[in-house]
């Protein structure tokens, strides 16, 4: 796209990123989900639609569907792979990590608990693909949210 920088990672990184863009894990759609967001980055055109199951406040499932750069699907197939069984505070303290590391935090860049995603950080040099970077998390950060206040609201009536 016009206006967005090229971003030049080391071999390894992009190759890794290339990967996931042309395989991505968890690609499809989800037919028993709890929540669905859709989130855009018009800045780039990337789009993704997530999906997941939530159950007892743990990720069940989940599937995406998406366009754009490789950075953006890459980073939500790195993301999906990661968030399997795991409960939604888990997914939330992976998504602040992943978020310093693309502002520019050196612990969290060496952080290996970010697996894969730290092929990412080199991106965070580049304000504007940032939210290429984040676009999955902030999806997934949102689909929590929505859940919660789902459930706040079922707890009113007890109240
Ligand atoms: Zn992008």
């Amino acid at each position: 796209m016009a206006g967005v920088p090229e971003v030049k990672l080391s071999s390894l990184y992009q190759q890794l990123i290339l990967e996931h863009y042309k395989k991505p894990r968890n690609r499809g759609t989800l037919e028993d989900s709890t929540v669905e967001v859709h989130m855009r980055n018009p800045a780039c055109g990337d789009e993704i639609k997530l999906q997941m199951r939530i159950e007892d406040d743990v990720i069940r499932d989940l599937r995406f569907l998406g366009e754009g750069c490789s950075i953006s699907q890459a980073s939500v197939s790195m993301m999906t792979t990661m968030l399997k069984d795991r409960p939604l505070d888990d997914a939330i303290a992976l998504a602040r990590r992943f978020t310093e590391m693309m502002h520019g935090d050196p612990e969290a860049a060496k952080d290996r608990s970010l697996k894969d995603l730290r092929a990412l950080q080199g991106v965070s040099k580049f304000p504007i693909r940032v939210k290429c970077a984040l676009l999955g998390f902030d999806a997934m950060q949102e689909a929590i949210r929505q859940t919660r206040s789902d459930e706040h609201l079922g707890d009113v009536d007890e109240g």
